[in-house]
């Protein structure tokens, strides 16, 4: 028997119209690094996003399905492109202007975009790129930069604000199947090519309705959120759209990502909430440090995309400030947990709740599964990898303009589950911990040590301001694992005292023998460690290792 309910389409569309006049009034705030902060209400990017894609059919001739690159940073336009392209039916794709260029042209390339949105700062980014990226015929350019290198290049170039002005903002929006292509995003590539991910008008609209149950981020219009997280990592977690649903304002960066400035904008405009990687909340804490703030009035930060080492949370606390846990990818869209606690605890009983990456919500299920194949309990003990399916998960990677979709049998189960690469347990009460990265646990003498354990129990010793944990090649153990710390500024610490420091809440035969001094972990495009690099620095021998044994 079929149900008698409407059948209305989830659409990006929906979720522009419905917060352009609903919360009309809410604001996007974007920092200009001058006194005064650029301020844009929802209604105004609403009225520009019309104008906007009229611009993108009627001048630059973009049809249904087409490819629109942004390469951007978090700003008020970038907002409205996030709006216009797929409301029109054509397909927004976000590059990571932290890509080597390699991967850049291999991405816009395989997407075979045909138009990039530009920041005028970026152009010293995308001008050497071009002449390799043959599908591209518009470079359009939003805010100052210089543009002189545009000149003489196969591309016809438009100002934004020009390409604008005079446009109509009624735009007639096309009734589109929820089910086609809103937005694309390709994965950092750790191993491999990157891999394009495409997104629904179904699977964003989902997504952003639970971004904003309370059991996630649960903002209302009252809450003003600092996405810092950017829009070109799984589309700043879901934010933009989100924001449109219940009339969040935004807080946006631009360009402005240094701790300085940062702390500089929570002051001034006083956000309630945050999103961002741990490796940022770091940078903020020892800006802190030297230049003591309040940035009390965050209720709450998410932090997530690498572990947040439990260490960090309670400097935090200290502050006024809650950070609470979420995990997810690109694949997931990326909401896959959130930590906040059961309720009904105090704040002791909370801590082992919270310094998990948290329970997943009705739209995501989970499984773990163990060595052999086979489907672990969740009993807190059981250690895989884990598996999810929902209908915000990619079910498979984008195969280019001629391809299938493909679905390569490390990343997708027989039975249609994503294959994480994450591996670790689940608790009686549904909380997920992450132990490691599969690839990056280190396998010594047939049993496991977690890298990341012992990072975040490095990361709380008082004069250590980062750790990274590798694996190295041992002949005895096979590998074993190799710390590599920064010191907090003026620290002197010996690692002697470290090794001991760690004994006291791990276990002996896990303890690192190598250790090396560096002046920075070095980060991925999108913040997070980059562990290939420390190992491939070790393997060159560029790491001045001390082997200091108990
Ligand atoms: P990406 O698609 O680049 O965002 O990377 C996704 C990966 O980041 C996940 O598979 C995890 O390995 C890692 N990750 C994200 N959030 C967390 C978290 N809260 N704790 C530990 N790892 C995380």
């Amino acid at each position: 028997m079929l149900s008698t309910m409407q059948d209305v389409q989830l659409t990006v569309t929906r979720i522009l119209k419905h917060g352009m006049t609903i919360h009309g009034r809410s604001q996007v705030t974007t920092w200009t690094g001058e006194a005064e902060p650029h301020r844009r209400s929802f209604a105004e990017i609403g009225a520009r996003a019309g104008r906007l894609a009229h611009a993108l059919r009627d001048e630059l001739g973009v049809q249904q399905d087409d490819r629109v690159a942004t390469l951007m940073w978090n700003n008020a336009e970038h907002v409205e492109a996030y709006f216009a392209i797929p409301s029109m039916g054509a397909v927004l794709h976000t590059l990571n202007l932290r890509l080597p260029p390699e991967q850049l042209v291999f991405i816009v390339n395989h997407a075979a975009d045909k138009v990039v949105i530009a920041n005028g700062t970026l152009l010293p980014l995308l001008v050497p790129l071009l002449p390799h990226l043959p599908t591209i015929e518009h470079v359009v350019v939003a805010g100052p930069g210089d543009r002189s290198g545009l000149e003489g290049l196969n591309v016809r170039v438009h100002d934004y604000e020009e390409l604008l002005a005079g446009r109509s903002e009624a735009y007639p929006w096309p009734e589109l199947d929820e089910r086609q292509a809103a937005a694309m995003c390709y994965t950092s590539g750790t191993t491999g090519d990157p891999k394009g991910v495409v997104y629904s008008h179904r699977s964003i609209y989902l997504h952003s309705m639970q971004v904003n149950m309370a059991e996630s981020m649960g903002l209302t219009d009252a809450d003003t959120t600092l996405v810092v997280v950017p829009q070109f990592h799984v589309n700043a977690w879901g934010l933009p759209h989100a924001t449109f649903m219940t009339g969040i304002n935004m807080l946006m960066p631009d360009r402005f990502l240094q701790p300085g400035p940062i702390a500089d904008m929570i002051v001034a405009e006083q956000p309630t909430h945050a999103a961002a990687v741990p490796t940022i909340w770091q940078g903020l804490l020892a800006e802190l440090s030297a230049n003591p703030r309040d940035i009390s009035c965050m209720k709450q930060v998410t932090i997530g995309g690498s572990a947040c080492p439990p260490s960090l949370m309670e400097a935090y606390d200290r502050l006024g400030v809650r950070l609470c846990h979420a995990w997810g990818m690109t694949e997931t869209s990326p909401l896959g947990t959130m930590a906040h606690p059961p309720a009904g605890l105090g704040a002791d009983e909370e801590w082992p709740y919270r310094i998990t990456q948290g329970r997943f919500p009705a739209g995501v299920e989970a499984r773990l599964i163990g060595p052999g194949g086979d489907v672990l309990p969740w009993d807190g003990e059981s250690a895989g990898e884990l598996e999810v399916r929902g209908t915000w998960i990619a079910g498979s990677y984008y195969g280019g303009a001629s391809g299938e979709p493909h679905r390569p049998e490390d990343k997708f189960s027989a039975d249609g589950w994503l294959k994480t690469g994450d591996v670790g347990v689940i608790s009686t009460d549904g909380y997920l911990t992450l132990t490691d990265r599969a690839k990056d646990v280190i396998k010594s003498g047939g049993e496991w040590i977690s890298s990341v354990e012992l990072e975040n129990a490095l990361m709380a010793h008082p004069e250590v301001a980062e750790a990274a944990v590798v694996a190295v090649p041992d002949d005895k153990w096979g590998e074993r694992p190799l710390a590599t710390v920064v010191l907090a500024e003026g620290a002197t610490v010996d690692y002697n005292s470290l090794r001991s420091f760690l004994g006291e809440s791990i276990a002996k035969w896990q303890l690192p023998e190598r250790w090396a001094l560096v002046p920075a972990v070095p980060k991925t495009s999108v913040g997070k460690f980059d562990k290939k690099v420390i190992r491939k620095q070790y393997a060159d021998g560029e790491l001045e290792v001390t082997l200091v044994e108990g």
